[in-house]
């Protein structure tokens, strides 16, 4: 490994409000340009303020061409969906749906004992080939997720491979890696990465040194904050001397072709999206 990532972009998440007057921070929308290809969306919820009064959330809903991909922290979210599914991604849950063609379902937050609710939800894009394939998905509960830890770097692996251990989530399009990383102070992390892929750090706690190059020398970032990476085989990580540092680590392969999102859609074309429109509208957005 010789050619260190560097971070190319830090961006400030954005108070936005989704669903149900749903607010959450956004730090990346689906956009036609598709700078982070293959990630679409990431939006973190963070309801930890009496002030933000009661929690509505994300009532029955169409997905059509996108994974979305639940992570949660604190508190819970309650789903169920047009394939008769139904269940709470608690603490530690990860929820990796494949809406394919077509899903309807609806994503309810709760609070946690303490108040709280806290999570993360990424959207991935599916390649042109697999946008109208089956819905699909993978619950994954927290115990089934590897939790690897070495020189004070823990890891809760949720897909790719760290240290010769494998996610849970398999058989995704972009081969990502998504992976939530608690470093001690002083600790050090290093990653390979294959090049060419696109990779991402949310950091929501603390603060460190990231994308080291061979001198050491990287950027200091705080929570909260969505890093993006430039190209390389591998990316360096140090906590800040005083401080740990926890982020979301994703990467994975761009689809490299032009999408068209529209609201809970993202598409090739705008002939697609007037489709899921009108599948929508005539009732075949689902299949029977
Ligand atoms: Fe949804």
């Amino acid at each position: 490994m010789q050619n260190p990532r560097e971070v190319s972009q830090v961006i400030e998440p954005q108070l936005v409000i989704e669903g149900a007057g749903v607010l959450l921070r956004r730090s990346i929308a689906p956009n036609r340009q598709n700078l982070y290809d293959p990630f679409l969306l990431f939006d973190h919820f963070a309801f930890n303020d009496p002030v933000e009064g009661p929690i509505r959330g994300f009532p029955m809903h169409p997905h059509r061409g996108i994974e979305t991909v639940t992570y949660m922290l604190e508190g819970s979210v309650n789903h169920r969906d047009s394939l008769g599914n139904a269940g709470l991604i608690g603490p530690g849950d990860v929820q990796w749906m494949t809406s394919g063609r077509g899903i309807m379902h609806e994503e309810m937050p709760r609070r946690g004992p303490d108040g709280n609710i806290y999570g993360f939800q990424l959207w991935v894009n599916l390649p042109a080939a697999l946008k109208m394939s089956e819905p699909r998905y993978q619950e994954v509960n927290a115990q089934t997720i590897p939790a690897v830890e070495r020189e004070g770097v823990k890891i809760r692996l949720v897909a790719g491979e760290v240290y010769g251990k494998r996610g849970p989530v398999t058989e995704i399009a972009a081969n990502p890696i998504y992976m939530d990383v608690e470093m001690a102070p002083g600790t050090q992390f290093d990653l390979p990465i294959p090049t060419g892929h696109t990779a991402v750090a949310y950091v929501f706690e603390g603060q460190g040194l990231f994308g080291l190059d061979e001198n050491d020398i990287g950027q200091t970032v705080e929570a909260v904050h969505l890093l993006v990476f430039g190209d390389g085989d591998h990316l360096k990580i140090r906590a800040g001397e005083q401080s740990a540092v926890r982020f979301m680590l994703m990467a994975g392969a761009p689809i490299n072709e032009p999408i068209v999102p529209y609201g809970p859609f993202v598409m090739n074309t705008e002939a697609e999206i007037r489709q899921a429109l009108a599948d929508l509208r005539s009732g075949n957005f689902v299949k029977q």
